[in-house]
C-alpha cells in the first residue's frame, strides 16, 4: 500500500472533506446547512479558527442541542459560531455577509425519525441562495441520498437545475460511485468562478 495516501475513498462525506481542504482557511466565514449531530460543523469550526465564523442550520431543536454540545466538548474551537434553528432556505434571510464554504449533507439523521428529511422544494431554494451568497473563488458542498425515495427526488432536481447553470459563473460537477451496491450518495460540488 501505498503509505502517502491516509484515506480510502469509499464514502462520500470523505470525499467531500478532501475537496473541501484546499478552500478552508483560518478566518473564513462557513455555513452548515444541514447541521445533524454537529460532524460537518465541528469540522468547519475547527478549520475556521479564532477569526472565522461559522453558522449552523436545521430543523431539528434536538439537532441544535447535539451540535452545540459537540463543538462545546472539543478544545479546538474558537471562531464565533451561530446555531440557527429553523430551514436552510431562510439562509439569506439569516446571513447577509458573504461566505467562503457552504456544506449539505442532506437526507435524515441516520437512526433517528427518517420522516424528519430534507425536501426537495427547500433543497432547491436554499441551493439557490447559497449561489448568491458565495463568494468569489468559493465552494458549494451537497452530499445529496437517492437511496430513499425523497432523496432520489432531491438528486434528480439537483441535476436538472445544477446543469442549467452558466459555466462561465459556476464550475459544477457531481461525482458518484459506480460500483457501490444499494444506490450510494453522491456529491455535488459548485465552485464560484
Ligand atoms: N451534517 C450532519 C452531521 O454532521 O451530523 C448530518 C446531517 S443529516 C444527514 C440531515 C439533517 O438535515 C437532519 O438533522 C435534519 O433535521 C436536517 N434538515 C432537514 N430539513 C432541513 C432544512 N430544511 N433545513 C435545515 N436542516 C434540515
Amino acid at each position: 500500500m501505498n503509505k502517502r495516501i491516509k484515506q480510502k475513498l469509499n464514502s462520500a462525506t470523505q470525499i467531500q472533506r478532501l475537496l473541501l481542504e484546499p478552500f478552508l482557511f483560518e478566518g473564513m466565514t462557513a455555513v452548515d446547512c444541514t447541521a445533524g449531530n454537529g460532524n460537518d460543523t465541528l469540522f468547519l469550526a475547527e478549520k475556521a479558527g479564532a477569526e472565522g465564523k461559522v453558522y449552523g442550520f436545521d430543523i431539528q431543536a434536538s439537532a441544535i442541542e447535539a451540535t452545540r454540545a459537540r463543538l462545546e466538548s472539543s478544545k479546538h474551537v474558537a471562531c464565533d459560531i451561530t446555531l440557527i434553528l429553523k430551514g436552510h432556505e431562510h439562509l439569506s434571510e439569516e446571513i447577509s455577509e458573504a461566505v467562503d464554504v457552504i456544506v449539505y449533507n442532506l437526507g435524515y439523521l441516520p437512526r433517528h425519525d427518517k420522516s424528519i428529511t430534507t425536501m426537495t422544494p427547500s433543497t432547491l431554494e436554499s441551493v439557490k441562495q447559497a449561489m448568491d451568497l458565495i463568494k468569489q473563488g468559493g465552494i458549494i458542498t451537497i452530499t445529496a441520498y437517492p437511496g430513499h425515495s425523497e432523496g432520489e427526488r432531491e438528486s434528480d432536481a439537483l441535476v436538472n437545475f445544477l446543469k442549467t447553470i452558466d459555466q462561465s459563473k459556476f464550475n459544477i460537477s457531481k461525482s458518484e460511485f459506480i460500483n457501490q451496491a444499494n444506490t450510494p450518495p453522491v456529491l455535488f460540488i459548485i465552485e464560484k468562478r
